[in-house]
C-alpha cells in the first residue's frame, strides 16, 4: 500500500498496510511528493491555475498506459469528490477538472465518471490535522458527506480513485467504503504524489 521496503519479518511499519478495514485494495502513485510537485499541486488546487489540469491528466493517463497489465482490469476512473456548494472552502473541484481533462485521453480504455460519488457537505480540512485525528474526523464527518448516486455505474465495477496527494489513507478509505457498500467489486487508488511514510504506527 505504501511502497516501503518491508522489515526483516516482512511487515510494514505503516499500520494501514495490514488493516483489514481499510476498504481500498492498493494505492499507486506517480511520484513521491517532491518539492516541485508540492508547488505545482498547490498552484493548481489553492490558486485555481486551471492549466495544470491538462498536465496532470496527461501524466496520469501516461502512467496508466505505461503500466497496462496492472490497470487492465479497472472499469472506471473516479476522482475524489469535492464539495463546492454554499459554505465550501473552495468553489473549485480540482480533481474533477483533472478527470474532465483525462476523459478524451483515456478514451474507451478507462471510462471516467466524475459523478459516481459526490460530496454533499463541507468537512474539516485534513491538511493540518495530526495523523491520529484524521481517521476519526473522516469517520465522523466525511463518511456522512459522501453519497453514491443510485445507478449502475459503481455496481460490480473495479474502480480506480484519482487523488492529488495520498497521505495516510483516511479519505480514500471513506470513498472506498461508500462505493463498496454501493456494490463495487474493488476500489483502488491512484495519486499524483505520495507523502513518503515517515511515521510509525499511532
Ligand atoms: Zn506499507
Amino acid at each position: 500500500m505504501c511502497e516501503q521496503v518491508l522489515g526483516a519479518l516482512g511487515h510494514c511499519s505503516n499500520h494501514w498496510c495490514s488493516r483489514a478495514d481499510r476498504h481500498f485494495s492498493v494505492v499507486w502513485s506517480l511520484s513521491p511528493l517532491t518539492t516541485p510537485l508540492r508547488w505545482a499541486i498547490g498552484r493548481f488546487k489553492y490558486r485555481a491555475e486551471g492549466l495544470w489540469a491538462g498536465v496532470f491528466a496527461r501524466l496520469l493517463v501516461g502512467f496508466l498506459d505505461d503500466h497496462m497489465p496492472w490497470f487492465d482490469g479497472y472499469d472506471l476512473l473516479v476522482p475524489v469528490p469535492a464539495y463546492t456548494g454554499p459554505g465550501a472552502r473552495r468553489r473549485w473541484d480540482h480533481m474533477g477538472a483533472i478527470a474532465g481533462a483525462m476523459t478524451p485521453l483515456a478514451g474507451s480504455r478507462w471510462p471516467v465518471s466524475a459523478g459516481a460519488i459526490v460530496k454533499v457537505a463541507e468537512t474539516p480540512a485534513f491538511a493540518h490535522l495530526p495523523l491520529a485525528q484524521r481517521r476519526s474526523c473522516a469517520e465522523a464527518r466525511l463518511r456522512h458527506a459522501l453519497v453514491v448516486p443510485a445507478g449502475p455505474a459503481v455496481r460490480g465495477a473495479r474502480i480506480l480513485v484519482l487523488d492529488d496527494v495520498f497521505t495516510e489513507g483516511s479519505t480514500l478509505r471513506e470513498v472506498a467504503r461508500a462505493m463498496l457498500r454501493a456494490g463495487a467489486l474493488e476500489v483502488a487508488g491512484l495519486a499524483i504524489a505520495r507523502q513518503p511514510w515517515t511515521r510509525g504506527p499511532p
